[in-house]
């Protein structure tokens, strides 16, 4: 499809909607903390897709009482959005292979290793960038960076 206007807020919105379907009981508060002005140009199921897999693995990295919140600034060349978790994070020496196809530290059963190499290549083709980091407040911070919109319709 050709690509059109996201709001990233609504998109993180209806990821929490869908993932609260799968996930009832967890003990986990997750906030949408995106502005409703924030926006960029794609594939909405696709960026809703990207969202999901983000927050499920935010999730799952949880322990009751954690939370998860999804944040977005704007910024000179386009916009940022945050998924942050308060998890165990990600050993550095992991860093460089969490987005390959199949990686997984989950048991088998659980994780497939996919989720984040979709992730990669779906901000690819939207032109952004996707990278982890540890939080300073501990846990693990998500970071998709998508190119400015250049006119709004
Ligand atoms: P899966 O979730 O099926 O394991 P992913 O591609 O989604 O596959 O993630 C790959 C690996 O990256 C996970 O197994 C885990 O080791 C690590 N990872 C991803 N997100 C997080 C997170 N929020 N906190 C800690 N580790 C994470
Ligand atoms: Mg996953």
């Amino acid at each position: 499809p050709l690509p059109v206007t996201v709001n990233l807020r609504d998109c993180v919105e209806e990821a929490l909607q869908l993932i609260k379907l799968s996930d009832v009981g967890r003990e986990v508060t997750c906030v949408n903390e995106v502005p409703n002005d924030l926006k960029a140009r794609g594939n909405h199921q696709r960026l809703l897709q990207v969202f999901v897999n983000l927050v499920n693995n935010a999730l799952q990295a949880s322990i009751p009482g954690d939370r998860v919140a999804i944040r977005g600034t704007r910024l000179p060349g386009g916009v940022e959005i945050h998924v942050d978790d308060e998890g165990a994070g990600i050993p550095s020496g992991l860093l460089d292979q969490i987005f390959e196809p199949f990686f997984t530290t989950k048991p088998p059963g659980e994780g497939t290793g996919l989720g984040l190499s979709v992730v990669y290549s779906i901000i690819q083709d939207h032109g952004g960038l996707v990278y982890a980091d540890s939080r300073a407040q501990g846990g693990t911070r998500f970071s998709i960076r998508l190119p400015a919109i250049e006119e709004e319709e």
